[in-house]
């Protein structure tokens, strides 16, 4: 069994993908659901339990915000508060047993607009992930579109081709090539082909349609702020359910912000001293008060003392702040990563990639990296969205999948996403397999989400980014790695991939401390600890994965 089919449930359907889509072409691989490698939370898909009101909770404001929705029928004695400091909330879900698969259809997702001479192909559009496949779907370049490379200096037309989803039908030899290479036949190696690639009928440049692209509204609306506000009627603002472990019953609540938490989750039993509990990122990560004046940390968002360590207010770089060295050096070790290309064999790639805005600033113009990179955030959504059934928070219905590849940030920790990176992994320029990473400082990273697209399954894809990632990991001297995983499936991971379960109520309560996503019961979270390279056997040969990391720090 390998890495493959270690992560596989609660996949979109193949056989519904076969009968709605037209023309995909042939799979490869067997059909069976297991030679899938993803992972996925089977219960965020799940309704919400019925409210005694028969008000649908959590429903969207007008403002725009997601809101907390009240407290749980107070005749279930199991709910009631027992001090001031705690709140009812949801009931706890039952023991997942099957999604339902909201799978909509993909094909109308793929909102057009109706341009005047751009011919559309729905089956391009859907079938390639690369940028100029969602240009095409999103109506802003046309399949088989002219467009033609211009020099920078004299504005000479250098090359010309045509637009397809996968790449550019070069006039020169007639081959889809990628982006880049169309650059080089048309003898430039700027590392910047999107600025120089015009449609030949507006003379808009490829650059300029991601801007335009980044700015539609369906797309605006991916990557908009969680800010989860409480219901009207609702007797105080706190969450509905435990940070820790996302599920609902009687909750501790943070007298700062809306978290809450069970007594048991954060291992403080049920006498909670002093008058007021806050909960771990309301407080100086160092001395755990939270009295006096408290920075907060850019990279691992945890708050502290400046008396106790970390960074004061530096007015060479006022914008960020650090708790302490270690968290400085990663940050700025996986912001220097953000949209470098690292090759690997057999003309794979991988990039580490994050959202940043804005893309222009007055002084600086466009800055060309922030805009591919966000593009290929877009791609790397449409990715993760047909390997994974939508994963809608039960409470705040927040979509915490695409919040995280967005890394979307909120005023609930629980929910807020905005540390995450998205390692993809590329076949010309393609992706073809993603992972939602997030690390929250040398103790410990995570990586709930790893996909792959159907057609590259079985290969070792998903494998080769994890190796990646892993590699990357070392790099910045992260010591663990966690990862959500399937009960039947521990066995495998723990042999054959040197994670272990999670024992020790130590390394617990050090977890319970750091905003992870969340998972149900169901799930065994594994751990690893990364003071080694990762095991390459099976995988892509050592150098080549060494290459990719440190070619990128
Ligand atoms: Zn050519
Ligand atoms: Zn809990
Ligand atoms: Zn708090
Ligand atoms: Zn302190
Ligand atoms: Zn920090």
């Amino acid at each position: 069994m390998d890495l493959e089919s270690s992560m596989a449930y609660n996949l979109r359907k193949r056989d519904f993908l076969n009968k709605k889509i037209p023309n995909l072409g042939s799979t490869s691989g067997s059909d069976n659901e297991s030679n899938d490698s993803t992972h996925s939370d089977p219960d965020y898909g799940k309704p919400m339990p019925a409210r005694n009101n028969g008000r649908p909770s959590g429903a969207i404001q007008r403002g725009g915000g997601i809101r907390i929705g009240d407290t749980a029928p107070a005749s279930s004695s199991k709910h009631a508060a027992t001090t001031q400091k705690r709140r009812p909330g949801r009931p706890p879900k039952a023991k997942a047993n099957g999604a339902e698969d909201r799978l909509g259809n993909i094909e109308e997702r793929c909102t057009r607009r109706k341009r005047k001479n751009i011919s559309q192909s729905p089956v391009g559009c859907i079938y390639k992930r690369t940028v100029l496949a969602w240009l095409i779907s999103l109506g802003i370049v046309g399949q088989h579109q002219k467009v033609s490379y211009v020099d920078e200096d004299s504005g000479r037309i250098l090359a010309g081709g045509k637009i397809r989803a996968e790449g550019i039908v070069c006039d020169c030899c007639s081959r889809v090539i990628t982006v880049g290479d169309f650059e080089i036949h048309a003898g430039r190696d700027t590392k910047k082909p999107y600025q120089h690639i015009f449609l030949a009928s507006s003379q808009i440049s490829l650059l300029e349609c991601q801007i335009e692209a980044w700015v539609d509204r369906k797309e605006e609306g991916n990557r908009a702020y969680n800010n989860v506000q409480p219901a009207p009627e609702a007797t105080d603002k706190s969450d509905d359910a435990c940070m820790v472990c996302a599920d609902g019953g009687n909750l501790v609540c943070c007298e700062r912000c809306p978290s809450t938490c069970h007594s048991s989750c954060i291992f403080v039993g049920d006498n909670i001293s002093g008058d007021e509990w806050l909960c771990p990122y309301c407080v100086c990560k160092y001395c755990a008060r939270g009295d006096g004046t408290l920075k907060k940390c850019t990279h691992c968002e945890k708050q502290y003392h400046c008396k106790c360590g970390g960074e004061k207010l530096d007015l060479n770089s006022p914008t960020s702040l650090f708790c302490g060295d270690s968290c400085k050096q990663i940050y700025e070790g996986l912001q220097s990563m953000l949209g470098v290309r690292n090759d690997l064999v057999g003309g794979l790639s991988w990039t580490l990639l994050q959202r940043t805005e804005p893309i222009f600033t007055a002084h600086a113009g466009v800055d060309y990296n922030k805009v591919v990179v966000n593009s290929k955030i877009a791609v790397a959504w449409m990715v993760m969205n047909e390997c994974f059934v939508s994963s809608i928070d039960r409470y705040s219905k927040a979509n915490v999948v695409q919040s995280i590849v967005y890394n979307i940030g909120s005023n609930l920790t629980r929910l807020n996403f905005s540390g995450f990176y998205t390692a993809v992994l590329e076949k010309n320029d393609e992706i073809i397999c993603a992972a939602s990473v997030r690390v929250h400082g040398k103790r410990l990273a995570e990586m709930p989400f790893i996909g792959t697209r159907r057609e590259f399954r079985r290969r070792g894809v998903a494998r080769t980014l994890e190796n990646c990632v892993e590699s990357v990991l070392c790099d910045l001297k992260v010591e663990k790695l966690v990862i959500p995983s399937l009960q039947q499936l521990t066995g495998m991971w723990t042999e054959k991939y040197l994670f272990s379960n999670i024992e020790e109520d130590r390394l617990k309560m050090e977890l319970s401390q750091y905003n992870t996503v969340t998972f149900p019961s169901s799930v065994v979270r594994l751990q690893k600890t990364l003071s080694t390279l990762p095991d390459l056997n099976g995988g892509p040969s050592p150098s080549e994965t060494n290459e990719g990391s440190l070619n990128a720090i």
